[in-house]
């Protein structure tokens, strides 16, 4: 029996009798990351890594969760467990599995740059990598985002100075902290939407912010005016959207590389910022861990499997229930 298998309820691992991100109600979950596709409502115990355990209780609300380190070993059943970067959101982690000196690493989502606000990214040695492939195509290929952070910035300068307010969209879990921890507060105020501002406040705790502020009813048009508001990308063209008078529309996503997907988004300003890993940065995590079997879940997992298959890598894809995040929907919230 290989040590993870793919089942109706998610990835279980049956020596030890728990599930890996489970998609339907289990007994005991090891969780990777609070996306709602990762972390779902109704398992009776949950075990995360202790940055995640917050953001899911905001999510999920009074679950009985257990909270690790990176790195810390615990044993389910004589199979070890543990935890390790994923470097995708703040809390993010891989999961390790150990039995009789077999070792496979399940990814959840990862990426391979440093954010500023997540754990970066480790490399874990193991025989079986199972990894995520939202973005596995040779056409995704990531510039620095410093340089993007850089373009926000200008962006949102050059709005300013026309007395324009900027309104920068990016889902309310991980890349809003990203955008915000990198906006530059000289500029001008920064304005929240609700659902990235709650999530901020979980995540306050752990990382040091600039200064939001909450859009309420009582905020009007003349105090919004030339700042920036971070929202998700829900709210394009939404009545709530309509209420912050002019505006310059900003969406920061992977998948701002296609230019269909900019097109339909009719957004003003694209950025290209993913916190999931490129071409590149999958090859690589797929080298680093010197595994010699890869299972693709999600994304682009036939062509990238095929893709290692042909370099020497026994690839397969499994079917999962997690949710590549796809150029109209963006979901991952
Ligand atoms: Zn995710």
């Amino acid at each position: 029996m290989p040590l993870l298998e793919f089942t109706s309820r998610g990835i279980y691992c049956a020596a030890a009798d728990v599930y890996l991100d489970p998609w339907k109600k289990v007994p005991k979950a090891l969780i990777t990351h609070g996306h709602s596709d990762h972390a779902r409502w109704g398992n009776q115990q949950y075990i995360t890594h202790h940055d995640n355990v917050p953001i899911i209780q905001h999510r999920l609300g009074n679950i009985t969760v257990a909270g690790k380190s990176y790195g810390e070993r615990f044993s389910i059943n004589g199979v070890q467990f543990s935890f390790h970067p994923a470097g995708h959101v703040p809390g993010s982690s891989q999961i390790r599995v150990e039995n009789r000196g077999e070792v496979w690493v399940f990814t959840g989502d990862y990426k391979l740059e440093n954010d500023g606000i997540s754990t970066p990214f480790e490399a874990v040695i193991c025989h079986t990598f199972i990894t995520e492939c939202t973005f596995g195509l040779p056409v995704f290929n990531w510039q620095d985002p410093v340089k993007v952070h850089r373009q926000i910035n200008q962006w949102w300068a050059a709005n300013k100075a026309a007395g324009i307010t900027s309104l920068l969209m990016g889902y309310s879990l991980g890349k809003a902290q990203r955008l915000l921890k990198h906006l530059d507060p000289k500029i001008g105020k920064i304005f929240t939407h609700g659902a990235p501002e709650k999530m901020t406040e979980v995540l306050r705790s752990q990382i040091d912010f600039p200064e939001t502020q909450l859009i309420t009813r009582e905020t009007n048009k003349k105090q919004i005016a030339g700042n920036l508001v971070l929202a998700p990308p829900a709210v394009m063209g939404s009545a709530w959207a309509k209420k912050l008078g002019e505006i310059s529309t900003g969406y920061a996503s992977g998948w701002m590389a296609f230019r269909g997907a900019r097109r339909r988004r009719a957004v003003d300003k694209a950025f290209v910022l993913s916190d999931h890993a490129d071409w590149k940065g999958l090859l690589h995590a797929v080298e680093a861990t010197g595994c010699e079997n890869v299972i693709t879940t999600h994304g682009y997992t036939d062509i990238f499997a095929q893709y290692l298959r042909e370099k020497g890598w026994n690839a397969r894809t499994e079917k999962t229930q997690y949710e590549a995040e796809t150029p109209e929907t963006t979901v991952a919230e």
